[in-house]
This record gives C-alpha cells, structure tokens and sequence, in this order.
C-alpha cells in the first residue's frame, strides 16, 4: 500500500499498540475504525482520545469485520483463530501486525532504510538484544533497541532521529503477523513449548519463529546446541533467504568452521574471521559476560553473530560485552547475607528460562511457585535435584511442583508456604535462609506467572530484593 488517502484501515484492538497505530495511520490520511472486544474504563478514555482526532471506534465488538475494511492491523495479542480474521479472509483483506506496518513504513521519507538485526526465541531475546545493541554502539554505530523490549518499532521508524542499524526484539506473536519482514540477520535462540495456546500447536509456533529468517539478506543465526525438533537449524534450512545469505551456529562447545563457539573460557568467532592467516577469531573472554552463566553466554554469541554479521570488529563485542549489565529481575545478584548469595530471577516465568538459571549455580535454595500456565514440572525438578539443598513453594500452583518434587527429589526438604498474600514473599526468603548453607545460593526463579500475588514479575522481584535487604539489616 502506498495510498494511504482514501483507505479503510480497521485496527484490531486498543492498548500500547492500537491506540499508536490507529494514531499514525489517521496521521498517514487513511479512514481508520478501531474495534476492540471490551469496553471497560480504560478502553473508553481510549476510545475518547482517538475520537477526538476523528477516528471510529467500535468498542464490545471485535469480531465483526466493518464494511469498507480494505486493510486490518491487528495488535499482536489477538489469536489468529479469532472470527474477525477469518472474516478478513474470506473478504481477501491482508492483516498486518505493528512490525509488518511499520517495516512497510520505513524510509518513507525517501532516505536509505535502516538495516534491522532481529532476535526471536522462547528465552533470552531482551537480553540478546540489549548486547547486540552495546556491541553495536561500542562499534561506533547509531542503534537503538527496539521492538517487543517495549520501544515501539512505530515511533523509532517514523521519529527524527537517524540510525544506522536496529536492534530488534520480536516476539511469536509479532512474527506470525508480519509477512514481509526481510531482515539484515535474524537469530532465533532456542526453541521450547511456550504461548502454545495462542499458535496452537509447537509446530505452528515454530514455523512463526522460523518466518524471522524469511528473505534474510546476510546471516540466518541458529542455535548449534539444540536438540529439539525442530530445530533452529531446521527452521533456517526451510527458510527462503536472498542468494549468499549464510547459516551461522553459535555453540556453547568447540565452534565447527562456520560457528561461534568457546575454546577454553574464550568466545571466537570461526565464521567472520577478518584475518586471513587465522582461523578464528578471538572475541571476549566468558568472563566479560554478566553474568557468566551458560544460557547467558549463548546470548552473548548469537549477539556476536549478529553484530559480526553486519561487519562489527572483534574489539567492539568485547568492550559492548563489557559495557552490558543485565536488566533488573534476569538473575540479579541482590546481597551476599551469611555467606549465602541471594539472586532474582523473578523473570523466570517458565520452565525452560527456569532450567537456565538452575544450571548456573551449584547448591540451591529454590523459591518457586506462582501461576504454571498448563507447564509440567517434571523435567525441569529432575535435571535439578541433585543441585538443590531445599526448596521453597509459593503461589497458587505450588502443588504441581511439590508433586514434581516428590517424584523426582524426594529426599530434598521442601516448604510449602500456604499463603499467596505479598507478605508470603518475606517468609519464604526467612524460610530459605534456613535450609541454606554458607556458599549456598538462594535463587528466586518461579517457573510461573507472577499474577496471582503480584501485578507482574517486577514487583515479584522487588518484594524478594526488599526481603533479603530485611534479612541483612537483622
Ligand atoms: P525474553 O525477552 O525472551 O523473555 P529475557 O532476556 O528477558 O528473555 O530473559 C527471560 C528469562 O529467561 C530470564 O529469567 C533468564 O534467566 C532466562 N534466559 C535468558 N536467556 C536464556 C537462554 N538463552 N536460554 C534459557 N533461558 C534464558
């Protein structure tokens, strides 16, 4: 679409992605109509302010496609198998999703488009992302991270501000509407069950992964480690790229010669090595990676990847390596009280970010618990157990664990904090500071939803953080 004048857009739903689009959509000249299923407070003040500046809003109906629709751009959250889409369907409309329309936007003005770096996968993309962008920065390069890391795509594409290049976080559900996106180098990081109810099945959650490497100019970015089926070495094989536009493997292991790996506490580079005379390339050592632990530095390398791909020196990764400290809640080191470090990894919200952050330590008090959305606990107690010293249980889903634990651990003590109220968040770090040993760790990583005692897993962490600082002060 080019002529926005005269265009019937139906935007599917309000909030941080409708109210935007329908914004710049009215700006753009199109006749835009918003629909949106509830019609509580909240979406009336936002139905107000957009009618205000002329734009139709149909609140209580969102399944009714409105006559004259000639485009649909959906907010990412609506299921596909929704009614309004297949009405979009049989009527031959296209569905864009936010990423779709403003990859469709950008250099608009006539200026070069800015290449997008653009990292997928079930765990590990706002860090990945946040590397890359160090690594990019510390090259010298106008970046920005943008994306489902909660900086609108929209806003950066049709701001001022000029960039070089990108670094984008999608999600699943960002991918699965966005049909044209060809990115500069994609990475998919890793592939696990997760938001199955929304694709409807693993393999139609990975093939929405997989469209990230779709079109790909330079670099298709996998994760040599996993096993799973499919992999992500999978998804890059299925994956129609532009002619010259290369598989690259980051491992955890040796490096084969087209991988990023590690050899002996050093991250190298075995794909994009600049010196003819070598054959790899020295990066950054495992300890410039905070925090150093084997999921993170699989970050790190599929970063590496990335910001190589697009022709990035050895020295910028590891002084955007350097320059990265992790986001609150991402296994944050919170206080050492007796001897027993006390991490927050209160966004561990399902079992495969879980398993990571288990795996990083030796001797673990566990505080777990919260709301499991359908996960099954089994796999994750059971390649646990010989680690943990005792375990911790809050939340409304705390039983699955328990009885996780009772098959797989049973020799591991385990409280069962039966109070879901915020103050329980105090008397399960007091509870850990019992079982726990000096060189111990107590490690907040709830595998659940935090929602059924907290707003979201900010305040999850917060109220830990605010626990072991009371623990330390008595
Ligand atoms: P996302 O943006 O994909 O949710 P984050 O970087 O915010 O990912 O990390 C989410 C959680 O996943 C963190 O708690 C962290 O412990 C865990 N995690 C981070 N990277 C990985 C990885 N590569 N594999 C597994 N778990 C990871």
């Amino acid at each position: 679409v080019t002529d926005w004048q005269g265009l019937h857009v139906t935007v599917a739903g309000l909030g941080v992605s409708g109210v935007p689009a329908a914004k710049v959509l009215h700006g753009l000249g199109a006749r835009v109509t918003v629909v949106n299923d509830g019609a509580d407070e909240r979406a009336r003040a936002q139905a107000a302010e957009l009618e205000a500046l002329g734009v139709t809003v149909r609140l209580g109906d969102g399944d009714t496609l409105p006559e004259g629709t000639g485009l649909i751009v959906t907010t990412p959250g609506w299921k596909p198998d929704k009614p309004l889409f297949a009405a979009a369907e049989r009527a031959g409309v296209p569905v864009w999703g936010d990423v779709e329309l403003a990859w469709r936007l950008r250099g608009r003005d006539g200026g070069e488009a800015t290449p997008w770096l653009c990292v997928t996968g079930t765990n590990g993309k706002t860090t990945t992302v946040r590397m890359l962008a160090s690594i990019l920065e510390a090259a010298g390069l106008r970046t920005a991270a943008v994306g489902n890391i909660g900086v609108s795509l929209l806003d950066v594409v049709l701001g001022e501000e000029q960039y070089d290049v990108l670094a984008v976080e999608l999600s699943s559900y960002q991918l699965h509407w966005a049909p044209s996106l060809r990115a500069h180098s994609a990475a998919v990081l890793n592939l696990a069950p997760d938001h199955l109810d929304w694709h409807g099945s693993m393999e139609a959650y990975a093939r929405d992964k997989g469209r990230v490497y779709e079109g790909n100019r330079i670099a298709c970015v996998y994760n040599a480690d996993e096993t799973g089926k499919p992999s992500t070495e999978d998804l890059v094989r299925d994956a129609d790229v532009e002619e010259g536009c290369r598989a690259i493997g980051f491992t955890l292991g040796t490096p084969a010669p087209s991988q990023l790996g590690v050899v002996e506490g050093i991250l190298v580079d075995r794909a994009f090595v600049a010196d003819r005379h070598k054959n790899a390339q020295e990066l950054a050592e495992v300890s410039d990676v905070d925090p150093p632990a084997p999921h993170n530095i699989a970050n790190a390398l599929a970063a590496a990847a990335l910001a190589r791909a697009f022709g990035v020196p050895a020295e910028a990764v590891r002084d955007g390596l350097r320059a990265f400290t992790p986001d609150a809640h991402r296994i944050a080191h919170v206080a050492d009280v007796d001897g027993v470090a006390y991490v927050d990894d209160s966004k561990a919200t399902n079992t495969h970010a879980t398993e990571a952050s288990l795996a990083a330590y030796d001797s673990i008090v566990w505080i777990a618990g919260g709301l499991a959305k359908g996960a099954v606990f089994d796999d994750l107690v059971a390649g646990a157990a010989k680690r943990l010293r005792g375990v911790v249980l809050i939340g409304a889903d705390r039983a699955l664990i328990r009885e996780a634990l009772a098959r797989h651990a049973p020799e591991v003590p385990v409280v069962d904090l039966d109070r879901t109220d915020t103050g329980a968040m105090l008397q399960a770090v007091q509870e850990a500071r019992r079982l726990a040993r000096p060189g111990d760790t107590v490690l907040l990583a709830p595998a659940c939803a935090s929602m059924d005692m907290f707003t979201n897993y900010n305040q999850r962490g917060d109220a830990f953080a605010r626990a072991v600082r009371e623990l330390g002060a008595q």
